[in-house]
């Protein structure tokens, strides 16, 4: 170990996700990697239509300067996202300065914790099972995280436990309180209670309501923000917009809060490549998010072909992705997960479940045909 690095770090590993394999860049022949069905990280199956790449490749060859660094207040970005955000928050009214962009909204995490809980200042509280995020870059900075539990009837977040946290936690006190909603790997929206006890949280308690999967539940919290100044909003292009490559996230709340992240982010954290993509698929929502009816009425065949096994528990989600557990103590869902991935379909095995993206129609026709092959298999050893 080098004797320079702090000796926290040490004992962490570096977030990997799966490895896509690229063709050599210049190579004359083009080899496609071996197809896998590509499951397990709630990304849009659907790739960006050609006419909009097509656009995009325009925007790089006429307009962008490559020798140049790009603009570094996004202004055009913020408005184009803040008249969005108005767009699905009813009667909300926010403009460029209620908003930040991040490298993705994992950058704005990061962000969050340092504005909030950095030098001892300050804990962080999730409810587990939860976006490992969170807790991964809380670690990295060295700020400690409070963890209280879910129900397992419904994995509602336990907010008698999560009240007492907050109210008996000292040396440093929670500062933040990170809500995913839906909650990811679970697909539960947040009820009336859990929305309820946040309200009601002290104003020197920042809420984190990362709203990732918002094009697909269709439920948001934006229009609360007026009135809650300690409330933030995250969400990300790299889901429903099909973006995932380009790094794209953004924050909404009071513009006092959009200032203290101004200050802690990098200067050009969003390249000018990213955020010509993210424009351009603002610019046409309507023909990217015409997808999602038929990616619900996947969900909903993916989870009925899912409850014809007895042995799983297949919880309701309101995401693009179905949780599930085992039932029953013969099924090893590390078995089912590798048999799955012999066969070349690759899903999540995450907090004593499978995470399963909801995927093309191929490839969730496939799924169930793989995991009807796995089943046999695992029940035959
Ligand atoms: C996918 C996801 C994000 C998105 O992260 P990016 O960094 O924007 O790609 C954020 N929060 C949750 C809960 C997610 O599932």
């Amino acid at each position: 170990m080098l004797s320079f690095i702090r000796s926290d770090l040490a004992q962490l590993t570096a977030y990997s996700n799966h490895a896509v394999e690229h063709p050599e860049v210049g190579a004359k022949v083009v080899v496609q990697p071996e197809r896998i069905d590509r499951i397990d990280a709630n990304e849009s199956p659907f790739d960006l239509p050609d006419d909009l790449k097509q656009k995009l490749a325009w925007t790089f060859q006429q307009i962008t300067q490559s020798n140049r660094y790009p603009d570094g207040g996004y202004e055009a970005l913020k408005g184009a996202i803040a008249d969005y955000v108005n767009e699905t928050a009813g009667a909300a009214n926010f403009q460029a300065t209620h908003i930040s962009i991040g490298n993705g909204s994992d950058e704005l995490i990061r962000s969050l914790l340092i504005a909030t809980c950095l030098g001892g200042e300050g804990a962080a509280l999730v409810a587990e099972p939860t976006f490992s995020m969170y807790g991964i870059l809380a670690q990295t900075l060295g700020i400690p995280i409070v963890r209280v539990p879910r129900s397992t009837a419904n994995f509602a977040v336990d907010v008698d436990k999560a009240q007492q946290a907050i109210t008996e936690t000292q040396a440093p006190p929670i500062r933040v309180v990170f809500m995913v909603h839906p909650n990811s790997p679970t697909g539960n929206a947040l009820t009336d209670t859990e929305i309820d006890w946040l309200r009601n949280l002290p104003e020197s308690v920042l809420v984190v309501i990362d709203e990732a999967y918002f094009e697909f539940s269709q439920s948001t919290l934006a229009a609360e923000l007026a009135q809650r100044p300690n409330w933030v909003i995250l969400r990300t292009f790299s889901k429903a917009f099909r973006l995932a490559a380009h790094r794209v996230g953004y924050a909404i709340a009071h513009p006092d809060l959009i200032a203290a992240l101004e200050k802690v982010r990098l200067p050009y954290n969003l390249p000018s490549f990213t955020q010509a993509a993210a424009l351009t698929a603002l610019a046409h929502r309507q023909q990217l998010l015409e997808s999602i009816p038929q990616m619900l009425s996947q969900r909903e065949a993916v989870a009925h072909m899912l409850s014809s096994f007895s042995s799983l528990a297949v919880w309701p989600s309101v995401g693009n992705f179905i949780f599930v557990q085992s039932k029953d103590a013969a099924v090893n869902l590390s078995e089912l997960y590798e048999q799955l991935k012999a066969q070349k379909t690759l899903v999540r095995h995450t907090c004593g479940g499978l995470r399963i993206t909801i995927g093309t129609p191929e490839e969730n026709q496939r799924f169930g045909d793989r995991l009807r092959s796995a089943f046999s298999q695992v029940a035959a050893s």
